[in-house]
């Protein structure tokens, strides 16, 4: 499937500040716990996230790459 949104999850100290701001609520905190103890932000249904990249510009610790589709020009 395609990832529109990629978390490094060892770098993560899961503050949830990602999930607070994600208009369409895909971000949770996974059950496990990543390198530094905490539980990683993580987004499983990927079809569900905008790109917004709203969790990329307020994430700390710049855990979040958003990817979004390029732009097909318009053929005349
Ligand atoms: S890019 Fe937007 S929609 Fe996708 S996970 Fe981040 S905040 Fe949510
Ligand atoms: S804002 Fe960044 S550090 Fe905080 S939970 Fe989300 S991905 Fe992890």
């Amino acid at each position: 499937m395609e990832q529109r949104v990629v978390f490094y999850e060892d770098l993560c100290k899961g503050c949830s500040l990602c999930v607070s701001v994600c208009p369409t609520n895909v971000i949770h905190l996974a059950e496990h716990i990543n390198v530094r103890g905490y539980r990683p932000a993580e987004v499983n249904e990927q079809h569900k996230c905008i790109s917004c990249a709203a969790c990329a510009r307020i994430c700390p610790d710049v855990v979040i790459t958003v990817f979004r589709e390029e732009r097909k020009k318009a053929v005349s």
